[in-house]
């Protein structure tokens, strides 16, 4: 097996050979991509219901065809994206042609998570092969299956000239970021994204954070419960609750939650039935350490379990779970849950609930609930987010169309659609300049004199 650095002099020389630059080659290997999917379809279903127990609809829907409608979307524009940008001139320039060129960076890394193992490693992906880099790959090693999968996969369809996968945890992405790199695309936590940031700052590389938080959910108004409870489950119980853009906390009067509360429990037990444990559309916990975790912030919680609160450590198993009368303070309102548990916070006001969430971090995904646009569009001005969606939850995420990321701590820059294709491409300024006009010049040559200024 290659060192890391016989992989990266491999994938750097391929780069300095021109291998990427033309649109045949880009295209070829997203096609390969693509076929990769398809053909392993089954293969990474098992690898997905491994790791997590995802049922096989919400891999299909978050796995497999995001990946394949990002693939399609981009073999379909990369034409387009790749031609030259001609941007407006002034009078001094009017001869010259002014462009903007797309180039790609280089070699480039892409480390990935394990909650969306699949997606979160080959929609970067996706981006940094249309704009033409070369890549390593890091999947994390705590999807362990999903990992082996892809390290076997990528190298049967990818130029291996251009394109590696690399294994580890920890020990060996920190050794992997040792070397220079063109730019990092990371995804995971803020805690890890500070050690990625500091070993970037040694080769000033450019660096892109896909990081988490605590999304809000707030609801107000006179809503119809069944609907707003149905999409808030959905969003929120979906991969158990390990979605970066899950709708972490509920903010709401307690009239709200007192309406609200029966609805929940209703969609919960239409969803997932009375046992949830045996319903196979709930998926578990990724290993035995994010269940601890989890266990432990619901016992350290001073707020009141009103639906759910059992686990079961063997199976990984945390019933989808309700808690009330939760505080600024609670130890559910410290980190960002990442799991099935949803606090239910009161505020007295629409008001209120904003600057709750103004005092806070500013949020991956932020939702609003209600039937009054007047409220939707106060939220919307009056607070921030990566992204923002009203009457749901993680939808706004699968248009290609819509730039997907953090601002602040829940991330830097984005991806999605051509939004991935921009962070991998410098835009490289270009004039080009003929000899043509050369008499004008003599106005900015020296010598100066006194009166060129006065023209
Ligand atoms: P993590 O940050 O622990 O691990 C992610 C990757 O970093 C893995 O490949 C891992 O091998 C590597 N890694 C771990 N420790 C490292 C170290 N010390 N140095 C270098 N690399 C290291 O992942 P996590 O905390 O389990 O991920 C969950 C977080 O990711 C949540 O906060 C979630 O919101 C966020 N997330 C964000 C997005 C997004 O798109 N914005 C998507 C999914 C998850």
């Amino acid at each position: 097996m290659d060192t890391q650095s016989q992989v990266l002099d491999r994938l750097r020389s391929a780069f300095h050979s021109g291998l990427t630059l033309p649109e045949d080659f880009r295209q070829t290997q997203l096609t390969k991509l693509t076929a990769m999917i398809k053909e392993n379809e089954e293969l990474i279903l098992s690898a997905l219901h491994k790791d997590l127990a995802k049922p096989k609809f919400e891999a299909v829907l978050s796995e497999i065809d995001i990946v394949t409608n990002e693939l399609h979307y981009a073999i379909t524009n990369l034409s387009a994206w790749m031609k030259p940008e001609y941007v407006s001139k002034t009078l001094a320039t009017k001869v010259d042609d002014c462009f903007i060129r797309r180039e790609p960076l280089g070699v480039v890394l892409i480390i990935g998570t394990w909650n969306y193992p699949l997606q979160l490693l080959i929609l970067p992906l996706v981006g940094a092969i249309a704009a033409g880099n070369c890549v390593v790959i890091k999947p994390s090693e705590i999807s362990a299956a999903t990992e082996s999968l892809i390290a076997e996969l990528i190298p049967k369809y990818l130029s291996q000239d251009c394109y590696a996968v690399v294994r580890g945890g920890a020990e060996e992405t920190k050794a992997l970021l040792q070397n220079r790199f063109d730019h990092i695309f990371y995804t995971g936590s803020q805690t890890v994204a500070r050690c990625i940031l500091q070993a970037a700052s040694v080769h000033l590389t450019p660096v892109t954070l896909e990081l988490g938080g605590k999304c809000p959910c707030i609801i107000f108004g006179r809503l119809v419960m069944t609907a707003a409870a149905r999409r808030l489950v959905w969003a929120k119980f979906f991969n158990a609750g390990q979605s970066c853009v899950a709708p972490d906390y509920v903010l709401c009067s307690p009239a709200t939650r007192d309406a609200l509360l029966p609805a929940l429990r209703q969609a919960l037990d239409d969803f997932y039935t009375k046992e949830p444990q045996s319903c196979p559309d709930f998926s578990r916990i990724v290993s035995p350490r994010h269940w601890t975790r989890l266990m432990e912030l619901l016992k350290k919680s001073r707020g009141k379990i009103v639906v759910g609160g059992e686990g079961n450590q063997e199976d990984k198993y945390i019933a989808p779970t309700v808690v009330v009368d939760v505080t600024e303070d609670d130890a559910l309102m410290q980190e960002e849950i990442f799991g099935p548990i949803l606090p239910i916070i009161t505020v007295d006001s629409l008001e209120k609930s904003i600057e709750f969430v103004n005092r806070r971090e500013k949020p991956l995904a932020l939702y609003v609930f209600s039937d009054e646009s007047s409220v939707v569009h106060k939220v919307l001005e009056k607070t921030t987010s990566g992204g923002f969606c009203s009457n749901d939850g993680i939808v706004h995420m699968t248009l290609p169309s819509l730039p997907f990321g953090g601002v602040g701590a829940s991330g830097w820059g984005s991806y999605h659609g051509r939004w991935g294709f921009e962070t991998f491409s410098h835009r490289r300024a270009c004039m080009l300049r003929g000899w043509a006009l050369e008499r004008l010049n003599c106005l900015r040559y020296p010598p100066y004199g006194n009166d060129k200024l006065s023209w």
